[in-house]
């Protein structure tokens, strides 16, 4: 069967104002002829906006909650106003939008916080697939606008749903095809799903890009392509590092390994639904869409400079038995399920006879809950705010620049890869009397 449907996903910063989503429309012009599902998350920063909002709702601060989103709506009002005439319609159905986070206001905090965020902060991604859906209409580009919560079904763990595959594969061939068969093409909103119950969940921070290897897999496109700000995926983040270069071709497994210790130009779930279905993955510009970009697939030749990815919000746990029992033998498993259960990304770890170290993600207050569950039976040091740094392909001279300035309070080497777990020195100032 001859493959001709394409996945192109965008980003916050591609549509984080009027001229970025014309922009986005320009590119879109390129591909008038072809059958496009298009993904587009929240606009700039909203998502982290609307975190404000859950938290400020959650700490009963109702008002300055309702001011936040306002603020938002107005936002968002402001960036149509550059885009559509007074009185389309678009304005009415992003206001019926915004009214049903608003109408999570009204009620008191909700005991399950996460519940309550992916009921909110949805809001983002929905109102920005309706402005930009609107707009390609507008400029003549016949465009469908499709709810990700008809098609993707996740288990009921809020704010970082796991996809139900044989469910979601149903529906969307239920809903999809029949509007792939229409001109035009189809839009969806990024991050955002459902539980069996019709209650909104969210994939994770940054979950877009997954969104959109859902949809390729799902519907056998012949290619995805997520449009960055970047030119492609680098050796290292350009914000932090000055002199990184383009990687033309990336191998899957490279890929899956930079991106799950930390590069953050795709999200790491990103990889596996397209290898399973050897789809190639593009990363381009969309500042100049003409360029390379950097192409992801399974035939790739795997020569690689030294890459580096730097993880923050890092921590240490070194968990020791009170008994003096190994804890190889008698607890790793133990560990191990209440670790998964907390849903806790570990990046590192290593075990002596009574103690075992692991290093994770640091996010909300996963670890304490973690330590909570462990602590009457094992004794636990914890460090918080470091970082991981792992370089791939690594060289002594890269390795030791990396480190200069650096406490590394634990390391692991294996073959062209090493991981330092580091935190800064502190700089201690003092004066010679
Ligand atoms: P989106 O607009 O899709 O949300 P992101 O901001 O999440 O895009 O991802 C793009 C950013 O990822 C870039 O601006 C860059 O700073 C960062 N980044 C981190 N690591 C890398 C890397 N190895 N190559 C390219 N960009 C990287
Ligand atoms: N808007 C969501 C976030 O900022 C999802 C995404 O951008 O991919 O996390
Ligand atoms: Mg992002």
């Amino acid at each position: 069967m001859k493959k001709t449907l394409k996945v192109f996903k965008f980003g916050g910063a591609s549509i984080k104002d009027a001229d970025s989503i014309k922009n986005v429309a320009s590119i879109l012009e390129r591909f008038r002829e072809e059958k496009l599902i298009i993904i587009v998350s929240a606009m700039g920063k909203t998502t982290n906006a609307l975190e404000k909002v859950v938290s400020a709702h959650n700490y009963g601060n109702t008002e300055l909650a309702r001011q936040l989103l306002d603020d938002l709506k107005k936002a968002h009002y402001q960036i149509m106003d550059a885009l559509f005439e007074p009185g389309d319609e678009v304005y009415s159905i992003v206001n019926d939008t915004f009214v049903e986070s608003e109408w999570v206001l009204d009620e008191p905090p909700h005991e399950n916080y996460d519940f309550m965020y992916d009921q909110i902060i949805c809001v983002g991604e929905l109102a920005a697939s309706r402005i930009v859906s609107s707009y390609l209409n507008r400029r003549g580009l016949r465009t469908q606008w499709l709810d990700a919560r008809d098609v993707i079904l996740t288990d009921d763990i809020y704010r970082e749903g796991w996809v139900q595959w044989e469910e979601t594969e149903e529906r969307y061939a239920h809903k999809v095809p029949p509007m792939l068969e229409s001109p035009g093409f189809v839009l969806t909103q990024g991050f955002i799903a459902t539980t069996s119950e019709n209650a909104t969940t969210t994939l994770g921070r940054e979950g877009s890009d997954y969104t959109a290897a859902i949809f390729s897999h799902l519907s056998d496109a012949e290619s995805m392509t997520i449009w960055k700000d970047v030119p492609g995926v680098l050796t290292a983040d350009p914000r932090i590092f000055d002199n990184v270069s383009k990687l033309d071709r990336l191998s899957y497994k490279e890929a899956i390994e930079m991106t799950y210790y930390g590069a953050t130009v795709i999200h790491p779930k990103t990889i596996k639904p397209l290898q399973n279905k050897s789809i190639p993955l593009y990363v381009k510009s969309f500042v100049n869409p003409d360029g390379e970009g950097t192409v992801i697939s399974g035939d790739v030749e795997e020569v690689y400079p030294p890459i580096v990815t730097i993880e923050r919000n890092q921590a240490l746990l070194q968990i020791s038995t009170r008994d003096f029992s190994f804890v190889a033998e008698h607890h790793i498993s133990q560990l191990f399920t209440l670790i998964a259960d907390q849903r806790l990304q570990v990046n590192m770890m290593q075990n002596s006879a009574i103690s075992f170290s692991v290093c994770v993600n640091d996010t909300d207050d996963k670890v304490l809950r973690f330590i909570g569950h462990i602590e009457k039976n094992f004794k636990v040091i914890l460090d918080r705010e470091l970082q991981l740094i792992t370089v791939r392909h690594y060289t002594e001279e890269v390795l030791q620049n990396l480190l200069g300035g650096k406490i590394v309070m634990m390391e692991e080497r294996s073959r062209g890869t090493v991981q330092v777990v580091v935190k800064d020195v502190p700089v201690i100032s003092w004066k010679a009397s």
